[in-house]
């Protein structure tokens, strides 16, 4: 069936990278409100004539851009192309261009001082989702950034108060960017162990679920699986006019198998049978071990007489497979099927269906085995029908 065995459904390659995609976006609105709360605060500067209202405008215009060509970028899918889809190297560099040149422009050494310590925001969120070289290359770029602001006043800036505090913080950050890039170290590492872990509990939890519902000897699924299908396919009755059949295959006089084979020889009997239906049947419908030697074959959507028809098929195949003992002695099985129906008008529970079935199969045994049974037919097709052996 086209569902998993964690009882969800399969995520689809193209539903991850939607999904991917819109926490992208996500993020960028969130920088998309530290590109705001800055320009916010460059207002604020402008107002104080800490610089002026045009730098202000450039400011705001260059962040506005920046944000634009990120939203560009990811609701086109253009990233997708780049080997490094989050950008978030260029969306850490990017805001050092406007951040740079407001420095470069603003009148005081406090004002560059405090505006200093908001343009290097972005690096600090680079600490979180960056690989250590791209994290040093992001680091380099924005002290070097600072090293040009500097010598750019150095040389056309005539206060000397700002070009000794530029050198001072100059200074400063060749203090902290190495404990910045040391810590980020650190955070690379823990997310490293992180990741590890959690791919260790994922495949952990995967085995753990495929364990739940197969059967142990046969690789089948189980009885509990089994169940689930059927509660799913109760569900669409429920909803909509449909129908579905239950198949309940039992091996004839599988006890003799074991007595005069061994119980190793039934258990090859069990498993090789067992991969045959399971191959035999249709991908989407449920087929696994019910118990013991009986299997259940679920059909979804479908009819009566068809079910009829295709149960009988497959007995026929199956009396016609050579089974060899540890001696190469070939032998053959044979199976007695007992099918039931559940429709919109019929609304039977689970234990009803499965008694249906299990009465059916009960009635082939008493009829000689080797032979497929219909549980119930509703009255008019028994009227086409009369030949056909009402169960129940
Ligand atoms: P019938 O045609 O009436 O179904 O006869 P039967 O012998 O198939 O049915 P019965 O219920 O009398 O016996 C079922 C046998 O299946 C008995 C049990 O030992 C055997 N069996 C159940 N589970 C396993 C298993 O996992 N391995 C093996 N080797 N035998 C099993
Ligand atoms: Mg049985
Ligand atoms: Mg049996």
């Amino acid at each position: 069936m086209a569902i998993d065995e964690n009882g969800g459904a399969t995520e689809t390659t193209d539903q991850r990278i939607a999904r991917h995609q819109r926490t992208r976006l996500r993020r960028l609105g969130l920088s998309c409100l530290s590109y705001l709360l800055q320009c916010l605060l460059v207002a604020v500067i402008a107002w104080f004539g800490e610089t002026s209202a045009i730098f202000a405008l450039g400011f705001a215009l260059t962040c506005a851009v920046i944000v634009a060509l990120f939203y560009l970028a990811f609701r086109s899918g253009l990233n997708l192309r780049l080997r490094e889809p989050n950008l978030t190297l260029a969306q850490v560099l990017a805001p050092a261009l406007p951040g740079l040149a407001l420095l470069y422009g603003l009148e005081s050494a406090e004002s560059q001082a405090a505006l200093l310590l908001t343009t290097v925001v972005p690096l600090l969120y680079g600490t979180l989702d960056l690989s250590m070289v791209s994290f040093v290359v992001a680091v380099v770029v924005y002290s070097l950034g600072y090293l040009g602001v500097v010598f750019s006043h150095a040389l056309f800036t005539t206060s000397d108060g700002i070009l000794f505090h530029s050198w001072i913080l100059l200074a400063a950050i060749m203090v902290v960017m190495p404990q910045v890039v040391l810590l980020s170290s650190l955070v690379n590492r823990l997310r490293r162990t992180l990741r590890e872990r959690n791919n260790e509990i994922r495949s952990a939890m995967n085995r753990i679920s495929a364990m739940a519902v197969r059967d142990d000897l046969t690789g089948l699924y189980n009885r509990r699986w089994l169940m689930e299908i059927l509660a799913r396919e109760q569900a669409m009755i429920s909803r909509r006019a449909y129908s579905f059949c239950v198949a309940l295959i039992d091996i004839d006089h599988f006890k003799s198998i074991n007595d005069s084979h061994g119980h190793a020889v039934g258990d090859r009997v069990l498993c090789e049978l067992g991969q045959y239906l399971a191959g035999a049947v249709r991908e989407i419908d449920g087929f696994g071990r019910f118990g013991g030697e009986e299997f259940l074959w679920i059909v979804p959507n479908a009819r009566f007489d068809s079910m009829l028809g295709a149960a009988e098929r497959l007995r026929r195949r199956v009396a016609e497979l050579d089974f060899y003992n540890d001696d190469g002695q070939r032998f053959t099985i044979t199976l007695s099927i007992g099918i039931a129906q559940n429709d919109e008008r019929l609304k039977l529970c689970h234990d009803t269906l499965l008694r249906r079935a299990d009465h059916a199969l009960y009635a082939a045994k008493k009829q000689g085995r080797n032979q497929v049974m219909p549980a119930s037919i509703e009255p008019a097709k028994r009227a086409r029908n009369p030949e056909a052996v009402p169960v129940d």
